[in-house]
């Protein structure tokens, strides 16, 4: 005969330990959720991307092409120039500046990283790299010189339809301005054309101000990294990172 109490404890002790084995699950799956995350953030991860000349993650490229019909109708011909970027491809971006405003133009290794980080993000803090953000042009209009120039988009200038209609429309999208025309905000200048979805870049925003950018550069090859000290990056998260469009954080 089986003696109850033994047999008792015995399943008590196993449901115990299936306890032990759904926690262990449980936290395993959530911290590989974590290193996506982190990955995820700094444009070092895989991350699943739709669209063909430039990539931004399904959804948002979805409503990206929702946008862009709509504008059609309207008469305007909105196009997308620049969306997911690698950690990789913002080092060579980073490091081609670094090299040519010291290299070429003297300027000492922190005045070349000021002068960077007007337009462009220390590898690994570009909301490039969250497949949320992308840049927009009017592709219907002829311009020389540079596409992204603020004045191309002011009301007289070539893309001053699109800033427009964007302005009315965009956030109906889910799409809002990021770095606004706004003389009290620091960090990167006005940026007309620079879109990000919010729906999905708001909530990576919050994980993304648990990050320590140093470690991040770390063993990367950043060019002037030994002289982005702890001081300068507090700044430059405060300021580039974190002084934004308030409808966007
Ligand atoms: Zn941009």
């Amino acid at each position: 005969m089986i003696k109850i109490a033994p047999l008792f404890y015995y399943l008590k002790r196993q449901r115990w330990v299936g306890c032990l084995v759904v926690i262990f699950v449980w936290s395993c799956q959530h911290n590989a959720q974590q290193s996506i995350n982190n990955a995820h953030l700094t444009g070092k991860g895989n991350l699943e991307l739709a669209g063909n000349d430039f990539q931004l993650q399904k959804e948002v490229y979805e409503a990206y092409l929702r946008m862009q019909l709509a504008a059609q109708e309207d008469g305007i011909d909105l196009l997308g120039v620049s969306g997911y970027r690698s950690f990789e491809r913002q080092k060579q971006i980073w490091n081609r500046k670094y090299t040519r405003f010291t290299q070429d133009e003297g300027l000492t290794p922190e005045k070349a990283i000021e002068k960077i980080i007007t337009y462009s993000t220390i590898p690994g803090t570009s909301r490039h790299h969250w497949g949320t953000d992308l840049d927009i042009i009017d592709n219907g209009i002829s311009v020389t010189g540079s596409l992204l120039d603020p004045k191309k988009f002011e009301e007289k200038g070539p893309f001053g339809a699109l800033k427009k209609w964007m302005d009315e429309h965009a956030n109906a999208f889910g799409f809002y301005l990021v770095y606004t025309n706004d003389s009290s905000r620091k960090g990167f200048y006005y940026e007309p054309w620079h879109y990000t979805y919010r729906p999905l870049s708001k909530p990576l925003l919050e994980e993304y101000r648990k990050l320590n950018i140093r470690s991040i550069l770390k063993n990367e090859n950043v060019l002037g990294y030994e002289h982005m000290l702890d001081t300068f990056i507090e700044k430059y998260t405060q300021e580039n990172i974190l002084d934004i469009n308030p409808l966007v954080k």
